[in-house]
């Protein structure tokens, strides 16, 4: 028996004190893991705002959920994070509570920090797992590598086992009724790095849904032309859609959008109901991003251009007649035309 501690870090980024969708996918694996396992499932928020956020995490089954919160986690640095876990492991060891299973879901911050802690602390760890089966008593994983283009299927050894998971390949589980206790726990010690300070964060206010949670995102590549030209135009489709904008890297390094808008190997991961891509080729890279979408819907006007290998529905045409076509069509669908 082994018990599970799906971690739920940083809430700093998260909109108010709510646990984003993402991040509470990690609830799906922890919950596969508890039942393959016999264990119990402990939950850790990790940040500021835990105790209002534990909330949103007290009806999964878990037999704690424990907050942390400290005056070096308020702006997030992976060294803070990465030791915040360390220390909070290390007194559930020294409580009784161990956990053979520490998992979180895949985002840029715990690709940076979870590694931190792994080697730190030299426990196994794998990372964006997109799968999960037994052999025998030992635990598989399978994982995305190669962009998302290969499985790799590994087995760790060892008394704890880190995993990061991509949010998209676990549901968030059903609820129950039973609640969870809470429990606020003080780290003491320092976590701040002596050689490392944050800054700054810049972000640019939006009103549309946040890219990562969004169920419907229009994306939109190097062929919309620019800020002056075709990103209007997917602007308006997305507000009609009521849905979040999203762009290729070379949309983002041109300067069209903010790079917080960038989906792919380099940017965030989205794993929306339906992606809408507009004058976007389909790189790799890009692919590697959002080909966990449900449905994906392709403008383009080159018939050869990869992005249709992965669409549900394309359209090979000029994305200037198409796009507003297809605005006024939803408008008029909306208004009951
Ligand atoms: P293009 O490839 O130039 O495609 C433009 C498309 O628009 C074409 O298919 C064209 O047919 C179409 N088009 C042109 N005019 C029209 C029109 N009027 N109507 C309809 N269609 C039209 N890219 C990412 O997106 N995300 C990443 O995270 C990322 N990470 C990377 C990491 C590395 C290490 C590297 C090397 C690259 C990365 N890239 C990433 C870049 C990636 O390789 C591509 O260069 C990029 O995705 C291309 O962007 P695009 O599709 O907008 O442009």
């Amino acid at each position: 028996m082994q018990n599970t501690l799906a971690v739920i870090a940083p809430l700093t980024t998260g909109r108010g004190n709510a646990v984003s969708k993402a991040a509470l996918s990690v609830l799906g694996i922890a919950c596969r893991a508890v039942e393959a396992s016999d264990g119990e499932l402990d939950i850790v928020l990790l940040g500021p705002g835990g105790e209002t956020a534990a909330a949103d995490v007290v009806s999964f089954g878990a037999r704690s959920v424990y907050t942390v919160d400290h005056d070096d986690l308020k702006e997030y640095t992976a060294e803070a994070y990465a030791r915040a876990l360390e220390e909070f492991l290390r007194l559930s060891n020294s409580e009784g509570r161990s956990y053979g299973f520490v998992c979180t879901a895949t985002s840029s911050a715990t690709r940076e920090f979870l590694p931190r802690v792994a080697a730190a602390l030299d426990f196994p760890m794998a990372s964006d797992v997109v799968g999960m089966s037994t052999d025998g008593d030992d635990v598989l994983f399978t994982r995305a590598v190669f962009v998302g283009n290969l499985h790799a299927t590994v087995r760790l050894n060892g008394p704890t086992v880190l995993v990061t998971c991509r949010p998209s390949a676990f549901d968030i589980p059903e609820p129950v009724s039973e609640s969870s206790r809470v429990a606020p726990v003080e780290l003491k010690s320092s976590l701040a790095h002596a050689r490392k300070r944050f800054m700054k964060l810049e972000s640019t206010p939006s009103s549309r849904p946040d890219l990562s949670e969004a169920d419907v995102v229009v994306s939109v590549g190097r062929g919309t032309k620019g800020p002056d030209q075709g990103i209007p135009l997917a602007a308006q489709l997305a507000d009609v859609m009521g849905a979040a904008l999203g762009a290729t890297r070379a949309v983002v390094d041109a300067g069209w959008l903010p790079n917080e808008l960038q989906v792919g190997q380099t940017g965030k991961i989205v794993a929306p109901q339906l992606y809408v891509a507009l004058g976007l080729s389909g790189a790799i890279q890009h692919l590697a991003g959002m080909r966990s979408s449900k449905t994906v819907v392709a403008i383009n006007k080159d018939v050869e251009a990869p992005i249709f290998e992965v669409a549900d529905l394309g359209l090979v045409a000029d994305l200037f007649e198409a796009v507003p076509a297809l605005t006024q069509a939803i408008e008029a669908r909306q208004s009951g035309g």
